[in-house]
């Protein structure tokens, strides 16, 4: 029933799960159960390292098991609500209904809607106060968790800060709960007292003259605030996985993530990150490498990306980096890492990072002036980024990309003037080397538990002018502008800092349709005015009005450790242009995070930088043969990965090689391919047991070896079934007839095809190719029909110009019927004939299918 909805569905391979080192616990065998959820789509959430790190972390606990889960496209929303399915958790493929806790990764605003459209699809109550006994409890945690309140009438609780030490805590809890069988209302009463557990049932909050919020009064007397909880050791407190997630489809960050660092404490007065991630931890670098090595073993991966708020602010960057470098490149790993700061680029390090990343070179300024970048304490000079500019253009960086916002705190024309000065003084830099320069623009978001909290938002009337004003005056050959959608950023802007009174607002634009709002494409503002309008909110009032100092803010009852005081202090500094340094290089500015015994800044200035000297991933010796060692693979592909596509195939291929260790040959040139090619792309959807790679080694291997090491490493449904060395790729000497099987036809269809097709033989056929309509009468491209079992028939198709028409094409036309009534069929190509010039045939398939 599950593989028949992914019937033509865009992607299916989003819902089948089988990644590699996917941790498939048993749901039967465990005593708690987690279903993590990430409200986007696959390849977004996926990508995401922390939910990642959950997920590996409750596996690892004893009778704990942990399955995913993430926002279904729209086509598969309405194909579950057609066919009355519930929305599964992607291994188990258990409903999410049937999970102790449902877990939400909160980390954008506007993903708020594709979080209703997960717990409707379970048929789980969108309210927690309407949740019963059997329902999973929903709780929340992220960056949008230090002001879940727009959310709160939908969750049971929620965890501010580091989650990784407290699961296991809230699976103690739980498991003593269940036992003694006791009341829901027991279990929120004892997570409370877990510190950073939020319960917002266990808060009132009023509301006064004006809307504004009079009180948010604890219920309990041990629930009265809720502070953050922190990892303090990161390489003890949250361990790296051992074997990381590697997914079969191609997600947005495909690569291996190594968070080397948490926290930042630039203090850039706009960045929420900034303030309630602190204080700064870093990883060993020892055992940064260390682990880099083994998670690049497990996994295959082909890029290994540094990860923190700003990576290039780790005390070891340059030597870790060349480290990193001097072990992995020889295998052809290329080190990145997404976040660098103009001040952190020295010139070594520039060069190191020329030589791991050919694309293009991000530099954040995120103000137009020095006068505005004073005001949210990024304290970068013009002629500091001209200089970086400049040694990216001279190191070869052909695309410079530059990052601002727009609508920051006493900004005025002046800014805007600057930043398009600073732009023209960028482009004209790059203009002798041909080079582009792409100009990123969004609006400012006034975010909670930053100092710029009570600043109010840019009026969308405004937005709109100064995104005319740029795209007028950055109009230049070989300068690009993109922005972000003004409605988009108002949204974002009325959630972050909104309060109870929206849940209505956001269930009811769910209802009229509101999904994916954070996708540009699919944002219906039209929706949300109605909604808001319906429920009787003025949305501006969380977005255009300035907050006094004694206003009751709706996250005050929760803290990130970092003293209001402290932030109000920043905010005025800031209107002053006043620099408040890292606290990494100097004294404490007292923010109020840390206790300095426990809780301070963990950095690895005094560490010394030793690598335990070693090889990189998968080195082995052996006689190299400089042309290579050409392989030929055959191969099945069956059960779920059929919804898996042909380059997504490849690439598990590839990383399968890497995995088992084989000596791989490679291209040439700056961006080396593995030399994999294959003889055919299968349709999505349909299985084989008759496909074919070439492979090409640096040295001989036994084919035996070879096909048993790849088997080893293989994602579930694909096997190797014969390896043999052949001097060069087999070359096509004529058409091909191929051998399917249909099944799960029914009988009925099954009769009125053997039944139809002597008949049929003059009917012609069609079919779209790259050049153009092919037309064919249906006794060529038909060459036999026979009875497989009662339902199922085995059919033979020849090419016709070198395209094949597809078994389900022929189908549909001999039983006149629209394609999606074969949801439930499955189709196999089980042998390949090769039919040469004259009348012979030669089979070229060795898992010949026998009927
Ligand atoms: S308390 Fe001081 S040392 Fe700790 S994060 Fe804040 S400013 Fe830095």
């Amino acid at each position: 029933m599950f593989e028949k909805s992914l019937q033509g569905v865009e992607r299916p391979g989003r819902y089948v799960g089988g990644e590699i080192n996917a941790c498939g616990k048993s749901f039967g065998d465990a005593r708690v159960r987690f279903a993590l959820a990430f409200p986007d789509v696959y390849e977004v959430g996926l990508s995401h390292l922390g939910l990642r790190l959950l997920y590996h972390i409750l596996n690892g606990m004893d009778g704990v098991m942990a399955d995913r889960v993430y926002a279904p496209w729209f086509d598969f929303e309405g194909r579950l609500k057609e066919e009355g399915e519930p929305l599964r958790a992607i291994e188990s493929r258990r409903n999410l209904k049937d999970f102790d806790f449902l877990g939400f990764s909160l980390q954008y605003e506007l993903s708020y809607t594709n979080i209703l459209t997960i717990l409707h699809g379970a048929g789980i109550p969108f309210r927690a106060d309407s949740r019963s006994g059997d329902d999973p409890w929903i709780v929340g945690g992220g960056p949008c968790a230090f002001n879940p309140e727009p959310l709160a009438s939908f969750f049971d609780f929620f965890v501010l800060g580091e989650a990784e030490e407290l699961l296991g805590e809230i699976a103690g809890i739980y498991e003593g709960w269940k036992e003694e069988g006791a009341e829901r209302q027991v279990f929120l009463e004892r997570i409370c007292r877990v510190e950073g557990v939020y319960v917002p049932s266990f808060f009132q909050v009023r509301y006064g003259d004006g809307g504004v919020i009079s009180s948010i009064e604890p219920l309990r007397e041990d629930h009265r605030s809720v502070g953050k909880r922190l990892v303090l050791d990161l390489d003890t407190g949250s361990p790296l996985p051992e074997k990381p997630l590697v997914p079969l489809l191609d997600i947005v960050h495909n690569r291996l993530g190594i968070e080397i660092a948490r926290g930042c404490t630039r203090g850039c007065r706009f960045c929420q990150a900034s303030f309630i991630y602190r204080p700064v931890r870093e990883r060993n670098p020892a055992r940064i490498v260390s682990e880099a090595k083994r998670a690049l073993e497990k996994t295959g991966y082909e890029e290994l990306s540094l990860l923190s708020l700003s990576t290039g602010d780790y005390c070891h960057i340059q030597p870790l980096l060349t480290e990193l470098m001097r072990r992995f490149s020889g295998e052809k790993v290329a080190v990145s890492f997404p976040s660098m700061r103009v001040g952190t680029l020295t010139p070594e390090l520039m060069e190191l990072i020329r030589q791991v990343r050919k694309t293009g070179f991000t530099l954040a300024p995120e103000a137009g002036s020095e006068r505005l970048r004073r005001v949210i304490n990024k304290e970068i000079l013009d002629e500091e980024l001209l200089a970086a500019a400049e040694s990216a253009y001279g190191l070869g960086w052909r695309v410079l990309k530059l990052y601002f916002m727009i609508g920051l705190p006493t900004e005025r024309q002046e800014d805007l003037q600057a930043l398009v000065a600073l732009c023209h003084e960028v482009w004209k830099l790059g203009k002798r080397s041909k080079a582009a320069v792409n100009v990123s623009v969004s609006t400012f978001v006034p975010k909670a538990m930053t100092p710029f909290q009570w600043k109010a938002q840019m009026r969308r009337e405004e937005v709109e002018d100064c995104l005319e004003y740029l795209k007028v005056n950055l109009r230049k050959p070989g300068m690009r502008l993109k922005w972000h959608h003004p409605g988009q950023s108002f949204l974002e802007g009325v959630f972050a800092r909104g309060d109870r009174r929206l849940a209505p607002v956001i269930e009811r634009a769910w209802r009229m349709g509101a999904r994916f709002d954070g996708w540009t494409e699919y944002l219906r503002e039209d929706l949300w005015e109605q909604a808001f309008q319906e429920e009787g909110i003025d949305p501006s009032f969380y977005t255009y009005r300035e907050r006094s100092r004694d206003e009751v803010l709706p996250w005050d009852h929760l803290s990130s450790g970092v003293d209001k005081e402290y932030l109000h202090r920043e905010m005025n500094r800031g209107l002053r242009e006043e620099f408040t340094d890292d606290c990494r290089w100097s004294e404490c500015t007292g923010c109020g995070v840390c206790d300095h015994d426990q809780v301070r800044p963990s950095l690895h200035h005094e560490t010394p930088v030793e690598f335990h000297d070693g090889a990189g991933v998968g080195e082995a010796a052996g006689a190299h043969v400089s042309e290579g060692v050409l392989y030929r693979l055959q191969y099945s592909k069956t059960g779920t990965i059929r919804f898996v596509g042909q380059i997504e195939l490849s690439q598990a291929l590839m990383r399968a090689v890497r995995r088992a260790g084989l000596p791989a040959g490679y291209s040439k040139g700056f961006h080396p391919h593995m030399k994999l090619s294959f003889t055919e792309a299968l349709p999505l959807g349909m299985e084989s047991e008759v496909s074919e790679a070439y492979l090409t080694l640096t040295r001989r291997e036994d084919p035996q070896e070879i096909g048993d090491r790849l088997n080893a490493h293989l994602p579930q449904g694909v096997e190797i079934r014969n390896v043999s060395r052949v001097a060069r790729r087999a070359r096509r000497k004529g058409a091909q007839r191929v051998t399917y099987v249909i099944e799960g036809l029914g009988t009925e269809r099954v009769r009125r095809v053997l039944e139809a097709w002597p008949s049929r033989s003059e009917d012609f056929l069609e079919k779209k190719t790259k050049k153009g309509k092919l037309t064919a009468p249906l006794h060529r491209v038909l060459l036999a029909v026979r009875l497989a079992d009662e339902s199922s028939l085995e059919m033979d198709l020849v090419e016709i110009e070198q395209a094949c028409f597809r078994p389900m094409n022929v189908l549909q036309h001999l039983l006149e019927e629209p394609l999606d009534n074969f949801g439930e069929c499955r189709v196999r190509k089980v042998a390949v004939w090769q039919l040469s010039e004259g009348e012979g045939e030669e089979n070229v398939g060795r898992a010949h299918h026998q009927c």
